[in-house]
């Protein structure tokens, strides 16, 4: 069988033989009813992690932001966020459909937003503009290539914004935690309420968690039950999202290390899509190409499996199932790469 290396996302990740082990000992009973011990020391161990007063554990990262924007907005309001960022363009309008809410979105080409654009929007209710009842953030934000944020700039955006509620999608927050060495705890501070997956790099099989103040968790509990999310003997599935927590966040830095050998192959390889390796601070090399899904394809076909996230944007995510010994495959394959 030809050499495939699975770059698509950390997604594809699969649980570890400690997860599995810790799954099949695990104590579980019924989460309706707030009896499973083991996802209650999840969301325990969530909420002390991110500093928060409590979590609620949630089948995927889209319901947790999902539940957020139920908890923290009202219909009609406009939540800033980047144009880029998951909650805005990959959760197939949810919020929309879920919240009757609507966005007003920021270049985020970078990864951060800029604090007066934000600002203006805000100013702009006095000019008869709708209530702004939210501001969204991504960290690390994945489509400018897993760009970790600056925890400065989130406490300017805390300062600068009073009391309007911020949430923090960090689907890959301790990614970013890794790669600044910025604590998750100081990461959230700012934050009203953080999302964050077990299911990506930290290779738990399912399971994203939400954290904010216990009064908002509360209704944050009814919002899961409104939408289907509230999941019985879970506690196998915490389980391995304990293992996650406890083992799998220090590793990351290999998936970065990797990461960043393979953008230095693909700016390399392809020198008209501009791409600075140096950008890339995580685990997701993405880069701007004018035959971007031409490209994914034939790198495909030759074992270098990738994706696009938009018409010109190739993306390759490293994971803990990708090792040193496929990117150097991968590196030989991009070294005598010719786009047809
Ligand atoms: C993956 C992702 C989500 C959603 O997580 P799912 O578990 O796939 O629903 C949300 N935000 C960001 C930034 C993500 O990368």
């Amino acid at each position: 069988m030809s050499r495939r290396v699975d770059l698509r996302s950390d997604t594809v990740t699969q649980p570890t033989p400690a997860m599995r082990e810790a799954m099949a000992r695990a104590q579980v009973g019924d989460d309706g009813s707030g009896e499973d011990p083991t996802i209650n020391e999840l969301e325990r161990t969530f909420a002390a992690f991110v500093g928060k007063e409590a979590a609620v554990f949630v089948p995927s990262g889209v319901m947790g932001n999902q539940i957020a924007v139920r908890v923290l907005t009202a219909p009609g309001d406009v939540i800033i966020a980047g144009r880029h960022q998951h909650v805005v363009s990959f959760e197939m309008g949810a919020s929309a459909r879920n919240s009757s809410v609507q966005f007003a979105t920021l270049d985020d080409t970078s990864g951060a937003m800029r604090l007066n654009e934000i600002l203006d929007v805000i100013d702009a209710e006095i000019d008869h503009q709708p209530h702004v009842g939210l501001v969204s953030v991504e960290n690390t934000h994945m489509p400018s290539g897993g760009t970790p944020l600056d925890l400065d700039d989130l406490v300017a955006l805390r300062h600068a914004v009073g009391e309007l509620p911020i949430h923090l999608d960090g689907a890959r927050l301790f990614n970013a935690v890794v790669a600044t060495g910025t604590s998750a705890a100081a990461y959230c501070a700012p934050a009203t309420t953080v999302m964050s997956c077990l299911s990506k790099g930290l290779c738990a099989p399912v399971g994203s968690l939400l954290a904010g103040s216990a009064s908002m968790m509360a209704r944050a509990r009814v919002e899961r039950k409104r939408l289907g999310g509230a999941m019985r003997q879970a506690g196998f599935l915490a389980a391995a999202g304990l293992v996650a927590l406890e083992t799998m966040i220090d590793r990351l830095a290999d998936d970065h290390a990797r990461a960043r050998r393979l953008a230095e192959g693909f700016a390399t390889a392809f020198p008209e899509s501009n791409y600075d390796a140096t950008s890339c601070r995580t685990n997701i090399v993405a880069f701007d190409h004018p035959r971007a899904r031409d490209l994914v394809a034939q790198l495909g076909e030759r074992g270098v499996v990738g994706g696009t996230i938009a018409p010109r944007r190739a993306r390759f995510v490293t994971h803990a199932q990708v090792t040193d010994d496929d990117v150097d495959f991968v590196l030989e394959v991009l070294q005598r790469f010719r786009l047809g």
